[in-house]
């Protein structure tokens, strides 16, 4: 497909980044090049603009310029799922394992509600535990989540599987 090769095309591959042996794959470019971005739009748009979505919620901070750009175009709003410490009112809070250390998610309570119809947005799939903790920070509001989407999934970590598991589906516009 046309769209998803020019997608494709414009990551970019850094070796040793951020530490010797990681290959980091970065979006910058394909954020700059404005076909690009827009076919990423437009594919996630095609997906989802049927499917009855209320809110599009995207992970800090690369999920952002994503999923507000499709909530925007499916008539969605937008919902952010943020480090802690950056909501001002009451959140549920939700912590993951990162390979030093935890990180955490939160969400303002009263965000989603059970009436919602959800797709979480994230950049990049690797181990599944950002996307999870996401997708329960969804759940413990009681909304729905028809799916998680990513720009990039990594083949070589287990993400799909870890929410293929835990009940979750997901899709993505690239594999590396
Ligand atoms: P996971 O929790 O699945 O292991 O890691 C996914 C999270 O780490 C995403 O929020 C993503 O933004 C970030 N991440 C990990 N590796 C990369 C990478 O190579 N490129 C980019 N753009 N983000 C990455």
């Amino acid at each position: 497909d046309k769209a998803l090769t020019l997608i494709a095309d414009n990551i970019g591959r850094i070796d040793d980044y951020p530490k010797p042996g990681i290959i980091f794959r970065d979006i910058t470019p394909l954020l700059a090049h404005a076909e690009a971005f827009a076919a990423c739009i437009d594919v996630l748009a095609q997906r989802y603009r049927e499917q009855g979505i209320t809110q599009v919620c995207g992970i800090e901070a690369r999920g952002f310029i994503f999923a507000s750009a499709l909530a925007y175009r499916i008539g969605a709003g937008f919902v952010p799922l943020r480090k802690p410490g950056k909501l001002p009112r009451q959140t549920y809070s939700r912590q993951y394992a990162l390979e030093y250390g935890d990180d955490e998610l939160q969400v303002h309570r009263d965000a989603l509600t059970t009436a919602d119809k959800v797709v979480v947005i994230d950049d990049l799939l690797a181990t599944g535990g950002t996307a999870l903790a996401a997708a329960q920070l969804v759940q413990d509001c009681g909304a729905q989540l028809q799916e998680l989407a990513f720009i990039i999934t990594l083949n070589d970590l287990p993400g799909v599987s870890k929410l293929a598991q835990a009940g979750l589906p997901s899709y993505t516009l690239c594999r590396f």
